[in-house]
């Protein structure tokens, strides 16, 4: 479970950023955070991987406060959470399979998992025969399924998807969302960052809407906007 428990934040050039935000989020739910530019999204999702501390509050992963951890801590931590990003961030000069390869060495993970794995997480993405391409040689919608799978592959019990499809066009936003769908179904939490009202409106889950550091809505079955 994820608890914000009264977080704020004010960076030291004084901007407030977060202002008294309270929420949990179960293991296993779908969540979108949504709110325009500027809102607090980005600092919130710093401060729960503790890259940021809070000025005020705690922020809880199951029973432990996440910025009373120390280094070797944080990094065991952040090893639960796979990230997705809206520009992929893969390795341009590693193949396919060498960029996921390489999230799984630096986890420690053994030659003969890396071997059984890799593959395995490409097909959950439906890309198995991009294994020997590099990112260049992929469409924007696969070098996201890509980032997904190299998200998915040290079996996280959160995926944060940051404005995952930003860059992408309807069909492979669609795509890339069944994706999460189906990852979330297979019992990872999710969280989404987005600006896509249509993404939202479809999904019917939980969406807590955010305003100038604020939660201003959470809904169980959420639309953008009311
Ligand atoms: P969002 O991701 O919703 O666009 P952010 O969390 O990036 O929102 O920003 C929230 C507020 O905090 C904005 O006013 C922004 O200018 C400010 N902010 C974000 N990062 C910093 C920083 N490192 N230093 C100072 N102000 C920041």
């Amino acid at each position: 479970m994820i608890f914000f428990d009264r977080v704020s934040k004010v960076y030291p050039d004084q901007s407030v950023a977060l202002e008294n935000v309270t929420f949990t989020i179960e293991p296993k739910e779908f969540v979108s955070i949504v709110g325009p530019s500027g809102a607090g999204k980005t600092t919130l999702l710093k401060l729960f991987l503790a890259e940021e501390k809070p000025t005020g509050g705690s922020i809880f992963y199951d029973q432990t406060d996440v910025h009373t951890l120390g280094r070797k801590e944080i990094n065991e931590f952040r090893r639960k959470v796979g990230m997705v990003f809206q520009d992929f961030r893969l390795l341009p000069n590693k193949t396919i399979y060498e960029n996921i390869a390489f999230t799984m060495e630096a986890a420690g993970r053994t030659d003969e998992e890396i071997e059984s794995d890799v593959p395995h997480v490409l097909e959950l993405v439906d890309l198995l025969p991009k294994i020997w391409n590099f990112p260049r040689e992929l469409s924007g919608g696969e070098k996201q399924r890509v980032a997904i799978a190299r998200a998915l592959v040290n079996e996280p019990d959160v995926i944060i998807a940051d404005e995952p499809t930003g860059n992408l066009d309807p069909v492979n936003t669609y795509d890339i969302v069944q994706i999460l769908k189906k990852i979330n179904d297979l019992g990872t939490t999710v969280i989404l960052t987005t600006h896509n009202k249509g993404i939202i409106d479809s999904l019917g889950h939980r969406v807590i809407a955010m305003e100038r550091g604020k939660v201003i809505r959470d809904d169980k079955k959420g639309k953008y906007d009311v």
